[in-house]
C-alpha cells in the first residue's frame, strides 16, 4: 500500500456536517480538500478547505475538481452516478466506489443484496402500479412500510400504512406511480442499531463497535456506545458489515443500520458508504474517529482499529432548539456537564428537523452518558426568566 503523497488534495462531493469533518480530518493528517457544493455557505466551506460552489451535476464544475484532485469521495448518497462515472472518465478514482453509491441510492438494490448473501432483512417488495401495491399487501399484511425506493433521507418520503382504508390515500401520497416505490413489513423491532465497517484498498477490515440508535420522526436522535446484546450481537454484525463491504468492493466506510427483533436477530435496514449521524461519537470514544478512518481509507494510509476508548452518547440538535430563540440556545450549563462536547454545523438557517449541531458525553457507562447527553439538551432549552 503506497499512500498518496502528503499535501495531495481529496475532492469532497458535498459540504454538510459530515463533509466538514471529513475536511478537518484530511488536514489533521496532512492532506488538502476541495468540496463540491451548491451552497456558498455550506458547513464544510467555513473550515479552511477551498470550495467550489456548483450543482453536483455541472460539467464544468466536475471538470474543473478532476483537474485539482487526486481522489474523490462523497458524504451523502444522493449525489448522481453520472457525476461520478464522469469524475472517473476523468481519471480520478472515487472512493467508496460507483457499486456502493448505486446500491445505497436503491433500497430494493440494499436489501436484494442482502438477500444474496444471505442477510436477513425486512420481507419487501417493489411496486410500480397499484396492483403491486395489492398484491404486497396480501403477501406481506398490514401494517406496512411503504418508501420511495430512491431519495429518501431521515424518514422523507416514506409512509406507515395500518389499514386498507388508508392504502390509497398512501399511493397518492408517495406520488401515485410517478417514481417507483418499495413496500417492507412492519419491523415491531425492540431497538434498532448500527455499525460502521472500514475496508480498505488491499481489503482489510476493521470494525467500529455497535451502537444503540433512537430515532424520533424518522430522524436519529440519540446514538449510545456500546449497544446492549452483548459480544454475540455485535459479531453477528460485524459479519453482516463485512460481507456487504466486500460485496460492495469498497474502500472506504460503510455504515450499515439494523432493527434488532425481540427475539435478539438483527434485520439489515439501510446501508450507507460514507461517514454517518450514529458515527459522530467517535470523534471523542474510539480510537480513530470514522472521519479520520474515511480519509485513510480513501488516501491509502493503513486503517487504525477502532476500539471503543469509553462509553458514550451523542444527541443531535435540531433547528427546532433555535425556534423562537432569537440568539440560539445557552450551550453554557450544558457544557458545565463533565465529559460533554458540542459541536454546531455553522448553518445559519434553523428549520424544524434540521440537523443544526450535537453533542457528545463520554462517561463510565453508556446509560450514564445518554441520561447527562440528554440531559444536557434538556438544559439547552431552559430559558431565562
Ligand atoms: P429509514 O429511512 O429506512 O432509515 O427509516 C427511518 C426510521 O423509520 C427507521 O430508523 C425506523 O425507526 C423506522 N422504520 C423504517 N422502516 C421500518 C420498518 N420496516 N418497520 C418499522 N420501522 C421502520
Amino acid at each position: 500500500m503506497k499512500a498518496l503523497p502528503q499535501g495531495s488534495t481529496i475532492g469532497i462531493l458535498g459540504g454538510g456536517q459530515l463533509g466538514r469533518f471529513l475536511v478537518i480530518a484530511a488536514h489533521h493528517l496532512g492532506y488538502r480538500s476541495i468540496v463540491l457544493d451548491p451552497d456558498p455557505h455550506c458547513p464544510a466551506g467555513q473550515v479552511g478547505g477551498k470550495l467550489i460552489v456548483a450543482a453536483y451535476d455541472d460539467q464544468e464544475a466536475l471538470e474543473l475538481l478532476a483537474s485539482r484532485i487526486a481522489v474523490a469521495t462523497y458524504e451523502f448518497e444522493n449525489v448522481s452516478v453520472a457525476s461520478v462515472e464522469r469524475l472517473q472518465t476523468l481519471g480520478v478514482p472515487v472512493r467508496p466506489g460507483l457499486k456502493a453509491l448505486t446500491v445505497a441510492q436503491n433500497r430494493i438494490q440494499e436489501k436484494t443484496l442482502c438477500l444474496g448473501l444471505g442477510i436477513p432483512t425486512a420481507p419487501f417488495a417493489a411496486v410500480t402500479e397499484y396492483a403491486d401495491l395489492i398484491a404486497a399487501l396480501r403477501h406481506i399484511g398490514f401494517p406496512l412500510m411503504v418508501k420511495t425506493t430512491t431519495g429518501g433521507y431521515d424518514g422523507k418520503g416514506q409512509r406507515v400504512v395500518r389499514d386498507a382504508k388508508h392504502v390509497e390515500a398512501v399511493w397518492r401520497e408517495l406520488g401515485a406511480g410517478s417514481r417507483p416505490l418499495i413496500v417492507e413489513g412492519w419491523i415491531d423491532f425492540a431497538w434498532e442499531a448500527s455499525i460502521i465497517v472500514a475496508r480498505d484498498v488491499n481489503g482489510g477490515l476493521q470494525y467500529f463497535p455497535l451502537v444503540e440508535n433512537q430515532h424520533v420522526d424518522g430522524i436519529l436522535d440519540v446514538t449510545v456506545a456500546p449497544a446492549q446484546g452483548g459480544n454475540a450481537l455485535e459479531e453477528k454484525a460485524k459479519e453482516y458489515a463485512g460481507a456487504l463491504a466486500v460485496a460492495l468492493e469498497l474502500v472506504g466506510i460503510l455504515a450499515v443500520e439494523f432493527f434488532v427483533t425481540r427475539d435478539g436477530r438483527l434485520l439489515v435496514n439501510e446501508l450507507a458508504p460514507r461517514p454517518h449521524n450514529s458515527g459522530h461519537y467517535t470523534m471523542e470514544a474510539t480510537r480513530v474517529s470514522q472521519y479520520e478512518e474515511m480519509v485513510r481509507a480513501v488516501v491509502e494510509l493503513p486503517l487504525a482499529d477502532p476500539n471503543l476508548l469509553f462509553p458514550a452518547a451523542m444527541v443531535n440538535l435540531l433547528g427546532d432548539l433555535w425556534l423562537g430563540r432569537p440568539g440560539g440556545p445557552d450551550f453554557s450549563q450544558a457544557l458545565a456537564i463533565p465529559g460533554s462536547h458540542l459541536y454546531l454545523y455553522g448553518k445559519s438557517e434553523p428549520r424544524p428537523g434540521r440537523k443544526m449541531g450535537h453533542l457528545t458525553v463520554v462517561d463510565n457507562a453508556g446509560e450514564r452518558a445518554a441520561s447527562a447527553a440528554l440531559r444536557a439538551r434538556r438544559l439547552m432549552s431552559v430559558d431565562d426568566g
